[in-house]
């Protein structure tokens, strides 16, 4: 049976580690922390978004995000909330949703109506508002340690911190470090990303809402226990010390402007993720000495380590020994 060592039990390692043990191999996954996704996994929104990123990104990024969600529903069954996304702008920045149009497509305007129709808590905030039904979320957190769960069912052993791991006569390692290899590979560079945990009783979302702004665009996810996740910020650096005063202050702005019972809000968790990035932050899959990485997954882990995870198992399955192929 062909054997493989994952470093790293972010969304890009454990969706390899998925992908290679439904075809029949053996499994090894190493991370320098104690348990799985503490990366930069840790701190996405979960949004499963192709229409949306492609406002801002390269076609492949629907292209290969397609089909995220069924990858998700069928390895992690009932993780998957299928309401799609809402982008909102306020009246004076009309001309930002029709930007937002014209750079996107899997959309239909929505009037006030409509708004209220889909979210009650925004009714009589907006005027105008696209729809994409097509489109998903998740918890990350939730869905990567129920992956981990179905990853051990698969027979997938998992190494924490210093405890090193069987290497057996696996010859094949998969880098799937993320943001921990901008040290060691060429052109990848981090992009900081700073978010936050509100809680409050007072809003109720049934899916990502995107508010479109000139400088602070944000986006909240809904998640349980009236929680939900506001995202976030793209700086250009790889700190990742504590989120500063500036970005905290525009998310909870952000945030107010969406619904000003946000201002109530408990802020229950504040963080800070880095993207590892190429750049033309298209993932990819890269050869290297020791065999594979999946690297700069950017912006779209949960959108494109699937994608990323099947075209890694494939190449491999080509050289190597399945069982179940
Ligand atoms: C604020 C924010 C919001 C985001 N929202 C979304 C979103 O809504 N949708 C979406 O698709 N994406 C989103 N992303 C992007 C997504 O989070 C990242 O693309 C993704 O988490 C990267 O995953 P990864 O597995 O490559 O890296 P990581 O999650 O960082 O995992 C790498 C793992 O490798 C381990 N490691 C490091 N070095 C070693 C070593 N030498 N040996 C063993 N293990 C090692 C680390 O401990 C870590 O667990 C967001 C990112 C941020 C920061």
């Amino acid at each position: 049976m062909s054997c493989f060592i994952v470093k790293g039990a972010g969304v890009a390692g454990l969706a390899v580690a998925h992908e290679l043990l439904r075809r029949g191999a053996n499994v090894d996954i190493v991370d320098l922390k104690e348990t799985i996704g503490q990366g930069s996994s840790f701190f996405a929104g979960g949004m499963l978004a192709p229409y949306c990123e492609t406002e801002a990104a390269e076609e492949m990024v629907l292209k290969r995000g397609l089909h995220a969600a069924d990858w998700w529903d069928q390895a992690v069954p009932g993780a998957v909330t299928r309401n799609g996304t809402l982008v909102v702008a306020q009246p004076r920045e009309l001309s930002d949703l029709l930007h937002f149009a014209s750079r996107t497509t899997g959309h239909v305007w929505v009037d006030r109506d409509g708004i209220a129709a889909l979210e009650p808590s925004l009714a009589g905030r907006f005027d105008k508002a696209l729809f994409f039904a097509a489109e998903a979320h998740l918890d990350p957190r939730r869905a990567l340690v129920r992956l981990a769960e179905n990853i051990r069912q698969l027979g997938g052993q998992f190494h924490f911190g210093s405890r090193p791991p069987s290497t057996k006569n696996c010859s094949v390692i998969l880098d799937c470090t993320g943001p921990a290899a901008i040290a060691h590979m060429r052109g990848l560079r981090g992009v900081r990303g700073e978010m936050l945990h509100l809680e409050t009783g007072e809003v109720s979302l049934s899916r990502p809402v995107r508010m479109l702004h000139p400088r602070h665009p944000i986006y909240v996810v809904p998640r349980d226990n009236h929680r939900f996740m506001v995202g976030a910020t793209m700086i250009e650096m790889d700190d990742d010390g504590p989120i500063s005063a500036r970005s905290l202050m525009e998310l909870l702005n952000a945030a107010y402007a969406l619904h000003p019972a946000f201002g109530e809000a408990r802020v229950v968790e504040t963080g800070v993720g880095i993207r590892p990035a190429f750049t033309d932050n298209a993932p990819r899959v890269v050869e290297t000495t020791e065999g594979l990485a999946i690297a700069g997954m950017y912006r779209h882990g949960f959108l494109l380590a699937p994608a990323m995870a099947v075209s890694a198992a494939t190449r491999l399955s080509k050289g190597l020994r399945f069982t179940k192929e």
